[in-house]
């Protein structure tokens, strides 16, 4: 299986910053030896792919190290050069992870997940938005836009940067479930938003997430799933709200994989977000997301081998 890690280009923020930077190194270290785990350098996007997605302005804003105090602080990070690299392979990595899913049937970027970059601007840790930058990319290349794409975010976040993007494509289906009171304050229109109540449990959540896949299986028909596997549902996550344990994220998961493997769909993962104190426990989280990536992808590997 393919996995993509963008760990070549760290990202080197200022001491004492609050954002858990070390959990890529950790994840990458607890998988690199999984069998059946191919572990690949993410390439860079491309500005002019990027383009596809975000406005000219606001590309060459970060690029150059123009961006100002008020749009730093609204991404969280304050601007660098090692900090565009890293969005930039980061990006690169969830791309590289599509065209490897449609191939493969699975694949994964060990980052990714920026659902909350607007074509605008960027926030809440999210400079480009991988997942918008995914879709575009294969529209252009494939099938004149015509490549039925669902986007199933379940980072407890919504995926606001995403929706406001994707959200009207009728070629695109984006599938949001998070935590109606946790950030961002102001939503916007996926193609379905399922909102949860604070300290949702194991239950709760699995049950909206059978849901929210039956609506969108009942209304779409997708050639590729770009599934965003939050770790941040767990109810050890500082910015979560959500009360799942470490088991019912595992449900979660295999639901989606499930899910997908039924109707031959590849998918393609990108991590998301993850804050548990500690944070061992959010790379276990996605180190389970990782092995059951993998049993999907032997699934997809034995059925291509039965095939005439
Ligand atoms: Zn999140």
């Amino acid at each position: 299986m393919k996995t993509y890690t963008s760990d070549h280009f760290p990202l080197q923020l200022p001491a004492g910053h609050r954002f858990p930077a070390s959990k890529y190194a950790l994840l990458r270290e607890a998988v690199k030896d999984l069998q059946g785990l191919e572990l690949r350098d993410a390439p860079p996007a491309a500005w002019r792919d990027l383009q596809l997605v975000h406005e000219a302005s606001y590309l060459w804003r970060v690029r150059d190290g123009h961006l100002s105090a008020a749009e730093q602080r609204e991404i969280g990070f304050p601007w660098s050069q090692a900090l565009v690299q890293r969005s930039l392979h980061s990006a690169g990595g969830t791309l590289a992870a599509a065209v490897a899913a449609l191939g493969e049937g699975v694949a994964i970027n060990l980052a990714g997940g920026t659902h909350h970059a607007h074509a605008d601007q960027g926030r809440g840790f999210c400079v480009f938005n991988d997942v918008a930058l995914a879709v575009r990319v294969l529209q252009q290349e494939r099938c004149a836009q015509r490549l039925p794409v669902a986007v199933v975010d379940l980072d407890v976040h919504q995926g606001d940067g995403t929706a406001a993007i994707l959200g009207k494509d009728p070629h695109v289906f984006t599938l949001s479930v998070h935590a109606a009171k946790n950030f961002p304050f102001r939503k916007c229109r996926s193609h379905l938003d399922v909102e949860l109540a604070d300290d949702a449990s194991d239950e709760a959540y699995l049950q909206a997430l059978e849901g929210a896949l039956q609506t969108m299986f009942g209304a779409f028909d997708p050639a590729l799933i770009i599934f965003l596997a939050g770790a941040d549902p767990y109810a050890g996550d500082r910015l979560g709200r959500l009360a799942l344990s470490m088991e019912g994220l595992a449900l979660r998961d295999a639901t989606v994989f499930d899910a997908a493997w039924r109707r031959r769909i590849p998918v393609a993962v990108a991590m998301a977000g993850g804050y548990a104190q500690p944070i061992a426990d959010t790379v276990a989280i996605q180190t389970c997301t990782v092995q059951l990536a993998l049993q999907a992808h032997a699934r997809w590997s034995a059925w291509r081998e039965r095939r005439p």
